[in-house]
């Protein structure tokens, strides 16, 4: 009977939402203050007011956020230089506290239930940060041996929070982590590029050829990691490849 399963449905997600409220308490995932019900994104207003949407002016290509004043839309040097191999970078926020430590506790800590607070986030955006769902969605691989100690790929998880009405097109095993490279962070720029030469590898180069992708990690830092993954898919025939970031550094 449609009516009783409805209400079934209803009561069901009704015993979920409790269950979800019992298990994971609304407080703020920054400082722990409680939160009413069902606040999305879970941060009280304070810390809420701290984290920097990239709310523009933005280079087109990508997505560096200029300084206010520096006038109207136009490309960063580096993007006129051709460095990059995709066609636009987009990012929810910029990497500074206090959503540093939320990434980080949901990264190293497996605190995951920030992952409806990143997609609320995300809609918070202005429309020139919003990237159009494409027509594949591929997570940057972390190397086989950091996937078994870490348990998850915090960026298979942001990409299913990003396009939850697209998951069927997220693809993990196209591209490979097949080197377990230093860790970025401690590496300047050309030590960077050097380190992730080669680290990446594409599966079968024919369902990349031609399509709309985008890529999605977690920090943008100096784009090295995705520039190198945007780098082999060109190679292989992608249409276009874009880049969706939780968090990219301040400039
Ligand atoms: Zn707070
Ligand atoms: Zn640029």
């Amino acid at each position: 009977m449609p009516i009783r399963n409805s209400r079934l449905n209803q009561l069901c997600k009704a015993l979920r939402t409790a269950f979800t409220e019992l298990l994971f308490p609304s407080t703020c995932l920054n400082c722990r203050l409680a939160l009413p019900p069902g606040t999305l994104p879970m941060f009280c207003p304070e810390c809420l007011g701290q984290i920097e949407l990239v709310n523009g002016p933005l280079c087109p290509g990508c997505g560096r956020q200029f300084p206010k004043a520096a006038g109207g839309v136009h490309f960063c040097g580096l993007c006129l230089s051709g460095h990059y191999h995709f066609d636009q970078a987009r990012a929810v926020a910029i990497y500074s506290e206090p959503f540093a430590q939320v990434i980080h506790r949901f990264k190293y800590q497996g605190k995951t239930h920030a992952l409806a607070s990143f997609r609320a986030l995300l809609e918070m955006l202005p429309p020139e940060s919003v990237i159009e769902p494409p027509e594949l969605i591929l997570p940057v691989p972390l190397h086989d041996r950091k996937l078994r100690q870490r348990g998850f790929n915090q960026a298979v998880l942001l990409a299913s929070a990003f396009f939850p009405q697209a998951r069927r097109l997220i693809r993990t095993d196209l591209l490979r982590r097949a080197i377990n490279t230093e860790p970025q962070t401690s590496l300047s720029g050309k030590a960077r590029r050097l380190n992730l030469k080669n680290a990446f590898t594409l599966r079968d180069p024919e369902l990349v050829r031609g399509k709309r992708i985008v890529l999605v990690d977690d920090v943008f830092t100096t784009g090295t990691t995705v520039n190198e993954c945007a780098r082999i898919l060109k190679k292989a025939g992608a249409l276009r490849v874009e880049v969706l970031t939780l968090a990219r550094v301040r400039e």
